[in-house]
């Protein structure tokens, strides 16, 4: 098959308009299992996108108080240094990944454009209320991840775009990512869960992946969070912590397969949530 290895977006985005089953590669890491397992068979030209260097870069914007990542920023570099000190929480679930093999070519732009709800970056970007930027010949567009994650596997990207960035709120707060599965590493998640506390705004974002179609956010445990928070210790009362992490299993909406079951993953995603609201209260009261 024909592959393209464009070093611009606009030359990306032209093989793309060019019509025909066109296939994007980054990392490779979900393209080539499912190829490896007969699920997906490319037929047409192979856009591979991980040379470009718009996609492979980041950048932060100090006046915007914001931190834009490149499609194919492999997860190795949100691990520690400048990523990790800006987006904690990202930095915890790219921990979580696979191996270092699997870390060192995968990329945020590979997690949203196969939109599993269990792709471990994503409650991260939800819970941020990340803005994914697109470009297809026609021109750019942003959309809310949120508006982006269309259900299982099913993301918004129309034919001949793709995707160039995210970009996410640096927040002053707190904020984590834990996740659990069948065993400790190399694993995908049971359930997960994304806490963000934003001392600015006195607001609570919460995002669960793998408990439902995609992945969710649960405004009455983030309304109650909020309301019951001592804001700035971020201090919280024995009873309220319990109440949030009902009111996120209720958000849930689990199903049972060959890794869980429904009401386990129900349980774990709200005593994930009550961990990371502790870890704030912990961490608020060191500060
Ligand atoms: C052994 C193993 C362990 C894994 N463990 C985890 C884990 O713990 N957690 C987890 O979340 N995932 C895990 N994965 C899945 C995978 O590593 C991640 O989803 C990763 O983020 C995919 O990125 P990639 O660059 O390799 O994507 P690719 O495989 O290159 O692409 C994935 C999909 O996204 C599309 N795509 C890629 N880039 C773009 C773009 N710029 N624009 C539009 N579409 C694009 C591709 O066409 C394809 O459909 C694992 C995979 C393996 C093989």
């Amino acid at each position: 098959m024909p592959v393209h290895l464009p070093d611009t977006v606009d030359a990306a985005v032209g093989h793309l308009s060019d019509g025909g089953d066109v296939t994007i590669l980054a990392g490779g890491t979900d393209m080539m299992v499912e190829v490896n397992d007969g699920h997906r068979r490319p037929s047409g030209d192979l856009i591979v996108v991980n040379r470009i260097p718009e996609l492979k870069s980041w950048r932060h914007d100090p006046q915007q108080g914001t931190l834009t990542i490149g499609a194919a920023v492999p997860y190795r570099e949100m691990l520690d240094g400048p990523i990790a000190a800006m987006c904690p929480a990202l930095a915890e679930a790219a921990r979580t990944v696979g191996s270092p093999q699997i870390r060192n070519v995968g990329t945020l732009g590979g997690n949203l454009g196969t939109c599993s709800p269990a792709g471990d970056g994503l409650p991260v970007l939800s819970a941020l209320d990340a803005v994914v930027e697109l470009a297809s010949a026609e021109g750019r567009r942003t959309v809310a991840v949120g508006d982006f994650m269309v259900g299982v596997k099913r993301t918004a990207l129309v034919q001949g775009e793709m995707i160039v960035s995210v970009t996410l709120p640096v927040v002053d707060g707190w904020q984590g990512y834990a996740k659990v599965g069948v065993r400790n590493a190399m694993v995908i998640a049971v359930a997960s869960a994304c806490v963000v506390i934003d001392r600015s705004r006195s607001s609570v974002a919460v995002a669960l992946g793998s408990v439902g179609p995609t992945i969710l956010r649960c405004p009455d445990a983030e309304a109650h969070l909020a309301a019951a928070l001592d804001w700035p210790s971020l201090d919280v009362a024995p009873g309220d912590l319990d109440r949030f992490g009902e009111l996120v299993s209720a958000a849930s909406r689990p199903i049972s397969d060959h890794r869980s079951n429904a009401e386990y993953r129900r349980h774990a995603v709200g005593v994930l949530a009550r961990r990371l609201a502790r870890r704030a209260s912990s961490a608020g009261l060191a500060a």
